[in-house]
């Protein structure tokens, strides 16, 4: 007998089934019924029926399979996707930094942006003391001396607007007298005596003679530019300008700053004279840039914006 095989094996006939079977049969319900019911002696039991096993323990599929039963992770939801994001739901991305949208803001609405702070060490007292404090001109008394040019520190120069804070007095330059001594900054100084080598190139190219002094005229004086006293101060007052007036070479008479006959020994000296001046100086003023300069060079180190110079 296996009836209650075939009714395990078969669960899907249901109890129904099973009934009516066993009802054709003629025989007691085997396996549903009530065990007080079944004559034990005369039906033995059959041996119990394993659970079916649980889909999740059933062997895995061929490896062929496997890939394709593998399972795959969840679609990302659509919000979570960036490009989603911003095309369909840019009002759910309030932290998004989104920085081109920044300059679409009213500029009205735009704090003034502030200048950046200055720096501590210029402000306050600092900044005072570095106004007043002299600049430290050692590294060009160092190239003067080198150079040449034989000068004494002056005490400091202070006149009301006029002064100036380190003032030397240059008296020769190397191998060119200085009769009149020049009270000037280490720059000009400087400046004047690398422009010197140069003028002594232009006589010996020019007058075939070499170079012996520069007559000086105002170096320091306090006053206004073009002696206006309504003007503003000129480099003069700072120690900072020079006026050459003559030069002597040797063998000739003093050659004059003025106004030359063109093409002539002296002309084609003074003009190169001047025109190297403005590689030394920022500011080259002589005959024919005014009245005022019709008899000498008017030399300064004056600092304009830009580093503009102004050579004529
Ligand atoms: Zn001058």
């Amino acid at each position: 007998m296996n009836l209650c095989r075939q009714t395990g094996a078969a669960p899907r006939t249901g109890a129904g089934g099973v009934l009516a079977l066993a009802l054709l049969l003629a025989v007691p319900l085997p396996c549903r019924a009530a065990p007080q019911d079944a004559p034990a002696a005369s039906v033995p039991l059959p041996p119990p029926v394993p659970p079916e096993r649980p889909q999740e323990l059933t062997p895995p599929p061929a490896p062929g399979e496997a890939i394709k039963a593998a399972p795959t992770p969840p679609e990302r939801p659509a919000e979570l996707k960036p490009e989603t994001r911003a095309d369909t739901k840019p009002e759910a991305k309030p932290e998004a930094p989104a920085p081109a949208a920044e300059p679409v803001k009213p500029e009205a609405a735009q704090p003034t942006p502030l200048p950046p702070a200055r720096p501590p060490e210029l402000s306050g007292e600092a900044a005072l003391a570095l106004k007043v404090a002299p600049p430290d001109d050692t590294a060009c008394r160092t190239r003067l001396k080198r150079l040449g040019a034989t000068f004494e520190p002056l005490p400091a120069i202070a006149n009301g607007q006029c002064g100036a804070p380190l003032p030397l007095k240059l008296t020769a330059l190397d191998g060119i007298a200085l009769p009149q001594s020049a009270t000037l900054t280490c720059a000009a100084a400087e400046a004047l005596t690398r422009w010197a080598t140069e003028v002594q190139v232009a006589a010996e190219r020019e007058l075939k003679q070499p170079l012996r002094s520069i007559a000086i005229g105002t170096s320091y004086e306090c006053r206004g530019q073009n002696h206006d006293v309504e003007a503003k101060l000129s480099e003069h007052a700072f120690a900072n300008g020079i006026d050459v007036m003559s030069f002597g070479v040797e063998g000739r008479a003093p050659i004059m700053v003025a106004a030359k006959a063109a093409g002539s020994e002296e002309g084609r000296f003074i003009d190169a004279v001047r025109g190297r001046a403005c590689a030394f100086f920022r500011t080259v003023l002589g005959p024919g840039s005014n009245a005022a300069h019709a008899d000498h060079l008017h030399l300064d180190e004056r600092e304009r914006n830009a580093g503009h110079r102004l050579c004529q």
